[in-house]
């Protein structure tokens, strides 16, 4: 591969700089077969105080040029984006093992996003209101945050970048964007275009560990707005230490989704839908199906096809050994139908892994495990389905597959989820549609859409008051 022989050592991007963090790197290795990718900057507090201070000294500066002028150049960031698509997809799919195929969508994904937020410059509306008192004009403004300390998971790494970096950016913000440690190559080339193309210090990017790297940027004091995507574990964290400086803080966390397929489901869509959204990506989706929950009458006949087409569906390693550990120790005891052991290649592989007879109140029920791995569940109707989908923590995406639209309104109505699809996939997002969830899946911010606009901006209203003059 020409992009991956080529790259040997990613750092950060400080003030429209390059720069080596002072306390060393860290060794990336490839999914795929376990060899080394390239060397990383190791950063800690002392990078990333430099890099708040760069985004906290550029920002002022770019509060003051025109949206029409910043969608403009973020217009240009999304053509140099789709400039570089292919060396883009290159590198995730190196650093993460997913198909190129993927990693273009993705690519192209992050790419509209671009477009989409870039058009908001001449789009950015606020309100005119009426006033109980007479000669009174209240209007309202988007105001940038200030600085932004943007945190995101390895998992469609380009994308994540440009549903934090694209909006906070065009709202008037500087960014500190400090990507996963898994993902550091497409970081890397995402902060050198923006670097080409943008003022420096807007876009600032600190590579490193969480513990290391995005710790002191959460606990900076410089930070008014931490955007995250991870782990609930991580964004309860966040959101204690952040929340005690009363910063604004927006998590998109984890799910555990669930899919219903009712007996009156078209059983070949079910089948097709649940494979995808259950192993699309190895499993490493917030949106992923973990749970499929499907009707006693129809149970037997689809986990007879769901299961042969799991044995039969390709997907790719999952992102390291800690990973693959963590996943094989939770299914220790499981009723394994399909998959569930590492399989005999170099890298971080696990077959596509169909478990049944969990129940609902066991861990596993509970837990995401951000694998390749699906749990059956039995149920009696829509009632007993809903009930059962709603008894989770997480709150993110929702799929039921059935031909009454009785049945799927109701379950629209009734799911407690940020998302639902009916007769599809737990997938469903696109740039102009707000996206996030409810209970430990979010804070209730929406990303993605004119919603990530309120996310990285705040309201200010003006009240003009002007008597009329006196005859
Ligand atoms: P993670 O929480 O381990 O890491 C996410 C990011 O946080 C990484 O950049 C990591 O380095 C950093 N981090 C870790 N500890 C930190 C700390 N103490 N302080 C500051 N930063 C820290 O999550 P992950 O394994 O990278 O990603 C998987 C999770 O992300 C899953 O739960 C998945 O559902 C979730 N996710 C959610 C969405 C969404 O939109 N809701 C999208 C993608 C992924």
């Amino acid at each position: 591969m020409s992009t991956t022989a080529r790259l040997t050592d990613v750092h950060n991007l400080i003030g429209g700089r390059e720069a080596v963090a002072a306390s060393g790197s860290f060794e990336k290795l490839q999914p795929a077969d376990g060899t080394l990718l390239c060397n990383v900057s190791r950063s800690g507090a002392a990078e990333v105080e430099a890099a708040v201070a760069a985004a906290r000294a550029a920002q002022p500066g770019w509060a003051t040029v025109t949206a029409v002028e910043r969608g403009r150049l973020l217009r240009e960031l999304a053509l140099a984006l789709q400039d570089a698509r292919e060396e883009a997809a290159e590198l995730v799919a190196a650093e993460t093992g997913k198909s190129l195929q993927l990693a273009l969508g993705e690519a192209d994904a992050a790419v509209e996003m671009g477009f989409f937020v870039a058009g908001e410059g001449r789009r950015l509306y606020g309100r005119t209101t009426t006033s109980s008192m007479p000669n009174r004009t209240v209007l309202t403004v988007r105001q940038p945050v200030g600085v932004a300390g943007l945190i995101v998971s390895f998992n469609t790494p380009l994308p994540n970048y440009a549903w934090k970096v694209f909006p906070a950016v065009l709202c008037g913000n500087a960014v500190v964007l400090k990507p996963s440690e898994h993902t550091p190559a497409s970081a890397a080339l995402f902060g050198r275009l923006c670097n080409e193309i943008l003022p420096p210090g807007v876009v600032n990017v600190v590579q490193g560990l969480g513990a290391e790297a995005g710790r002191p940027l959460v606990e900076s004091p410089e930070v008014d707005l931490v955007s995250f995507t991870g782990s609930a574990a991580t964004g309860r964290w966040i959101n204690e230490v952040a929340g005690r400086r009363l910063a604004k803080v927006c998590l998109e966390l984890g799910g555990k989704n669930a899919l219903v397929v009712c007996d009156d489901a078209d059983l070949d869509r079910a089948v097709e839908w649940s494979l995808a959204s259950a192993f699309s990506n190895a499993g490493q989706r917030c949106a992923a199906a973990s749970r499929i929950v499907v009707f006693d009458a129809v149970y037997e006949e689809f986990r007879g096809r769901f299961v042969e087409a799991a044995q039969g569906y390709e997907t790719g390693p999952v992102i390291s050994e800690e990973s693959l550990q963590r996943i094989l120790g939770a299914l220790e005891g499981a009723n394994v139908l399909a998959g569930g052991e590492r399989l005999d290649l170099p890298g971080w592989w696990l077959g596509p892994t169909v478990v049944e007879a969990v129940p609902a109140d066991a861990e596993l029920s509970f837990t995401e495990l951000f694998g390749p791995v699906t749990i059956l569940y039995r149920v009696r109707d829509l009632e007993e389905a809903l009930a059962l989908v709603n008894d989770s923590p997480y709150g993110l995406t929702s799929a039921i597959h059935t031909a009454s639209l009785h049945r799927a309104m109701h379950f629209a109505d009734a799911v407690q989820a940020g998302v639902v699809v009916v007769n599809g996939g737990t997938h469903g997002s696109e740039p102009h549609m707000g996206f996030g969830g409810v209970k430990q899946s979010g804070t209730g911010w929406r990303e993605a859409g004119v919603e990530a606009l309120d996310v990285y901006s705040e309201w200010k209203y003006v009240n003009l008051i002007a008597e009329p003059e006196q005859a």
